[in-house]
């Protein structure tokens, strides 16, 4: 406990020297991107990655577009990204390497029209997050769908509704939602911060995306039914799975995304669940295990639940860490979610794969 609270104040005081390093560091980031940006045009023939083959070449397969409702975007600073590590949630910072270029140009690889992105806001990194966001939004107009995300990891690095009032005021029309909203803290989920989140949402006609623990189905409902004009995307696998689609019944602002369960980058079966697997785990785990893993998530687990739904589910990837920007990571998500969409009833393929996407975040 002794050790746990030294680490603590180690990480506050890392956090601290970051917050000056930011306002100078991010700052020069910034400049050095709008150089290339307004030097040299990035254009489409300039993506030079190809679309990764098909390794297992099962049917049925969806062929057609698809819009990522569930993506983490890579912090703005390396500071924040540092200190997400020791905290169980590497969130890797834009480089040289992991670059809007890059993650436009993979996207188009894969067929991926438009994408769901989450900005994580901190303390010592929100102003950073706002400007990448309007940056990729005049580079790649309409590409990515902006969502702007509290750390609800501890007080100390979260933000005030405020930082997300004045985001919102002061660049009309950038933002399409809030969240992921994930309680890490243990807060609630109509503790009063989160409350003016959602009233912000309201105001500025914003989704809100949610990852309800299994435990907070009250407090899901009594959102729901307070602000019944917003809607409400959820996720969190098949331990929430149920809750939510109970919920679905009643509430027509509830809406849900099926996105890592598809795929397992978050781990496989009970004993690998505490367990993340890393790059070549994951990679070795999919190549050894295909047909299981795509059994696993489609078949009757998943399709009855999707099907009775058919206008308010949606497919995403939730990918946050590093390696899964990775080229074969990311080719074998893509060829297993099409897959899955493949063996969905052939009425809603386009809805669940990008069609629901497109109307609920009224993207064109
Ligand atoms: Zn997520």
């Amino acid at each position: 406990m002794k050790r746990f609270g030294v680490v603590l104040w180690v990480l506050i005081f890392i956090a601290l020297i970051g917050g000056v390093v930011l306002v100078t560091g991010s700052w020069n980031r910034d400049q050095g991107l709008a150089q290339i940006v307004s030097t040299k045009q990035v254009k489409k023939e300039n993506c030079e990655l190809v679309v990764k083959s098909r390794e297992f070449n099962r049917e049925p397969y969806y062929n057609g577009p698809l819009i990522d409702d569930h993506l983490h975007m890579p912090v703005s600073s390396s500071v924040v990204s540092s200190v997400s590590v020791t905290m169980g949630l590497p969130s890797p910072s834009w480089d040289k390497t992991l670059t809007t270029d890059y993650l436009n140009c993979l996207s188009e690889s894969l067929g991926t029209k438009q994408t769901i992105g989450f900005y994580l806001l901190t303390k010592f990194s929100s102003a950073g997050e706002v400007s990448m966001a309007k940056k990729i939004e005049k580079k790649y107009p309409g590409k990515i769908a902006h969502f702007l995300m509290p750390s609800l990891f501890n007080s100390f690095i979260n933000v005030d509704a405020k930082t997300f009032s004045d985001a919102l005021e002061k660049n009309p029309n950038l933002f399409k939602g809030i969240g992921e909203i994930k309680t890490f803290d243990n807060r609630e989920l109509d503790d009063p911060f989160l409350m003016e989140l959602y009233g912000l949402a309201e105001k500025h006609k914003l989704i809100v995306m949610i990852h309800p623990f299994h435990h907070q189905k009250a407090k899901v409902e009594k959102i729901l039914k307070q602000y019944s004009k917003v809607n409400f995307l959820f996720h969190g696998g098949e331990e929430n799975a149920n809750i939510i689609f109970e919920l679905m019944k009643s509430y027509p602002n509830a809406y849900y995304s099926l996105d890592a369960d598809i795929t397992s980058i978050y781990g496989w079966e009970r004993q690998n669940n505490d367990n993340q697997p890393n790059r070549e785990q994951w990679l070795a785990y999919v190549r050894k295990n295909f047909d299981g893993v795509l059994d696993q998530s489609s078949a009757e687990r998943w399709k009855r639940r999707l099907e009775s739904f058919p206008d308010r589910v949606l497919w995403g990837t939730d990918r946050w860490y590093r390696w899964h920007f990775d080229t074969e990571v990311v080719g074998l998500i893509n060829e297993i979610s099409r897959n899955f969409i493949g063996r969905l009833d052939l009425t809603m393929q386009e809805k669940f794969a990008y069609k629901n996407a497109q109307k609920l975040f009224n993207l064109r």
